[in-house]
């Protein structure tokens, strides 16, 4: 058996970052239908050979794999680095032996190998690693076991986010007639809150200014309004002005360096200056959002597998739950798309992959759906706003828009009881009560600026842009439709 040569070798070249772990997850996911299909052609087969007997070791398997992830998740595994190499070799060695034993002994070997992969700073490598290594229906229960967690997981996403200091939860709502089929979750208040307080703060997974405003008037990381000392990079081909060397650092290690420094500065062909070029002529926000999007996830990636310290949620975790529009896919996407995937491409392995037509037109629909404008402005003069791309807003104007984890859960009405504030004047989001709110309340927000308009014109926006139809007490009483919704929003 090759496993542990391999495994040695797969040890010495951790640092090198492919594919990562909310990938991973994802591919997990059955999104990687290839991979899914493979799994099911080899499932066929197998039970084509034996099928009763195969029955019957299911049905223990499963119980297996359930136990096992149960055990697992109890069991304090090692945390430094150290103990998690001993523990890791001890493992791979026990369910290498395991595996000489033959197939009575491949349910415990497979357990073997799940911890042993708990423990590995690059779980997709060593993956990869026993896909060529082990027996393939003991790598099929390894995969059980990891699918089986990652459904837990997700199933406890609730009851860990958002945190509790942020004085909100998340709850799902019975249907009303104006939603469609889907499941629609609210944000509730868990404490009492006055008109003025401040619920919670937040800062946004991303955010970008309106590309025609990065003329070095705000700063393109936090957005914040530049008064004194300016920092930029030579080499980014985007031409960022940032207000601080820390939102300088910040930007250059989550996006920049991959999105805007290309190996080869003069070239104007080259996929960075492509990028700049598509953002800042159609003064799109949109792509540039998804763009780092995309290369913070990497980051984050990286940070894990330098760090070994794994969050419990990935931000393509935080977002997998929130709702989308659905967006067409015009010539216009798929230009992003192509754009996008060739850049990446370059730098990230795994990454074209990733970006699918699919995914890509799901992220922009999840911006489109929840992204709120962003105003950190002291004088509002001279802003020509861009209201090409939708954001949730009710005040004008906007110069830019975030990307925000739990914000994002608040539903709209016209009637609403909060507001959001920048009070440090960046891209720090604020929610606060606008009226007396009691613990378990729903929280609710306008997407829209509703000054003195009439139900009619607000709901077209609302319908035009979120495409739903506003049953908010406000538009029911205007239209006199109050008594046909027995629990209007
Ligand atoms: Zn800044
Ligand atoms: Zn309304």
């Amino acid at each position: 058996m090759e496993l542990k040569k391999t495994i040695l070798i797969g040890l010495s070249t951790v640092g090198v970052v492919g594919v990562g772990y909310a990938i991973y997850w994802d591919y997990m996911r059955r999104t990687n239908p290839e991979f899914r299909k493979k799994l099911k052609e080899s499932k066929k087969r197998a039970a084509k050979q034996k099928k009763a007997a195969e029955k019957d070791a299911k049905v223990k398997a499963a119980g297996f794999v359930r136990k096992a992830v149960e055990e697992v998740s109890n069991e304090s595994l090692p945390v430094d680095v150290t103990a998690k190499e001993k523990y890791f070799m001890e493992q791979v060695a026990k369910g290498e032996t395991l595996l000489s034993g033959g197939d009575d002994c491949f349910l415990e070997a497979s357990l073997c190998f799940y911890k042993a992969l708990k423990v590995y700073p690059n779980p997709v490598e060593l993956i990869m690693i026993y896909q060529k290594t082990i027996p393939e229906s003991v790598f099929n229960l390894v995969y059980e076991m990891m699918s089986l967690e990652v459904k837990k997981k997700q199933a406890e996403y609730f009851d860990n986010f958002p945190p509790k200091d942020m004085n909100v939860k998340i709850e799902e709502i019975s249907q009303n007639a104006s939603y469609d089929d889907h499941v629609r979750r609210g944000l509730f208040a868990i404490k009492d809150f006055s008109p003025g307080d401040i619920i919670f703060n937040e800062l946004p997974i991303v955010s970008a200014l309106d590309p025609s405003l990065e003329t070095g008037d705000y700063c393109s990381y936090c957005l914040k309004e530049l008064t004194g000392e300016q920092f930029s990079e030579e080499s980014d081909l985007f031409e960022a002005v940032y207000c601080s060397k820390i939102c300088k650092e910040r930007a250059t290690d989550e996006y920049a360096t991959l999105l805007f420094i290309s190996s080869d500065q003069n070239d104007s062909e080259s996929k960075e200056a492509r990028l700049v070029e598509l953002v800042k002529s159609g003064n799109v926000k949109y792509p540039l959002i998804i763009a780092r999007f995309l290369a913070k996830m990497v980051y984050e990636e990286t940070q894990k597998v330098a760090s070994g310290v794994e969050e419990e949620y990935s931000t393509w975790d935080h977002i997998e739950r929130l709702r989308f529009l659905s967006v067409p896919a015009t010539d216009k996407e798929a230009k992003e798309i192509k754009l996008l995937r060739d850049l990446f491409s370059k730098k990230v392995p795994g990454m074209e992959e990733f970006i699918s037509e699919e995914r890509y037109l799901m992220l922009k629909g999840k911006l489109m759906y929840n992204a709120y404008g962003i105003n950190t402005s002291r004088s509002n003069e001279n802003i020509r706003e861009n209201t090409d791309e939708t954001v949730r807003s009710s005040k004008a104007p906007v110069i830019g828009a975030g990307f925000y984890r739990v914000a994002s859960y608040i539903a709209h009405s016209c009637d609403s009881n909060t507001e959001t504030r920048f009070p440090n004047r960046n891209h720090e989001l604020s929610i606060v009560a606008t009226k007396p709110i009691k613990a378990g309340d729903e929280l609710k927000i306008s997407y829209i600026r509703t000054g003195q308009r009439n139900s009619e014109n607000r709901r077209s926006e609302l319908e035009t842009k979120w495409r739903f139809r506003c049953t908010c007490t406000k538009c029911l009483k205007e239209s006199e439709e109050y008594d046909e919704y027995p629990n209007p929003a």
